[in-house]
């Protein structure tokens, strides 16, 4: 046994919440030099131990209630367009949703869409704290470093979270193709809504298919708003980037549209 498993050996409870080695997320292009940061914390359906497979089938594990298909592609490849660094969580949004505070029912959530998750339908507060511990911490702090890193250098990140979502959603099809959702700041949405729309065919919403309403931007509240930075998320409909080929098309749509929202803030001063 090494001294670190020895010193959290203790740490083990009756309820089956033993400690958990944090799971570091995935970082790539830590040095280049655009002043972007992408963030994904739907990109992977990895169930690993101790949490397994929540008791769910291999055609929902694989289905988008568990991850974001076809977002970390995307953003991989708008990171190299855009000379951005990029950070993706490694474990499934249902064992710990890194867009969700772990007070919030969305962050293990029982139920996702039409589908039960039963192995989460009865955690324990024990369990919540263990994922939030081994998920949820090492993630955001990894990004607030990365953020408070360019801000000491006296950079101002510009803070994209990347997401897909489903074509279909309690039956009822979606016909917007890329939707832009803003928090408290909305000038780069707007900014990147109006490009998309100038240069690009996708049927293109502001606040579509969710709203902050919808508690989807905390990623954005922890991390860009304290700091005043410019932010937005950006979700784009699965079916659209369902192939390595089609994820990089995208990517070539989409980069040219935000360096030019970007642009377009820069020029009034607002970045
Ligand atoms: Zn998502």
């Amino acid at each position: 046994m090494t001294a670190s498993q020895a010193d959290h050996s203790g740490r083990s409870a009756p309820d089956g919440a033993a400690y958990v080695a944090p799971r570091a997320p995935q970082i790539e292009g830590r040095d280049r030099t655009g002043d972007v940061i992408l963030v994904c914390e739907h990109a992977s359906n990895a169930m690993p131990p101790p949490w397994g497979d929540l008791g769910l089938t291999a055609e929902q594990r694989e289905a988008h209630i568990a991850w974001d298909p076809g977002a970390l592609g995307l953003m991989r490849g708008l990171a190299r367009r855009l000379e951005a660094t990029c950070i993706a969580a490694t474990t499934s949004r249902l064992i710990y949703d890194c867009n969700r505070a772990p007070d919030m029912p969305g962050a293990m959530p029982a139920r996702s869409e039409i589908h039960e998750i039963p192995g989460n339908a009865a955690l324990t507060p024990a369990q919540r704290a263990q994922r939030s511990a081994a998920l949820y911490v090492p993630f955001h702090d990894a990004l607030h470093a990365l953020i408070a890193e360019r801000i000491a250098l006296g950079r101002r990140p510009v803070i994209l979270t990347i997401h897909s979502f489903t074509p279909v959603y309690f039956g009822t099809p979606r016909s917007v193709e890329f939707g832009v959702i803003h928090d408290a700041d909305a000038r780069l949405a707007q900014a990147i809504v109006a490009e998309a729309q100038a240069r690009t065919g996708l049927k293109t919403g502001l606040n579509e298919p969710y709203s902050a309403a919808d508690d989807v931007t905390h990623t954005l509240r922890l991390h860009a708003t304290p700091y005043g930075l410019v932010n937005a998320m950006l979700e784009i409909r699965n079916d659209l980037i369902a192939t390595p080929e089609a994820e990089a098309a995208m990517a070539d749509t989409l980069a040219p549209v935000l360096a030019a929202a970007m642009a377009t803030l820069t020029r009034r001063k607002d970045i």
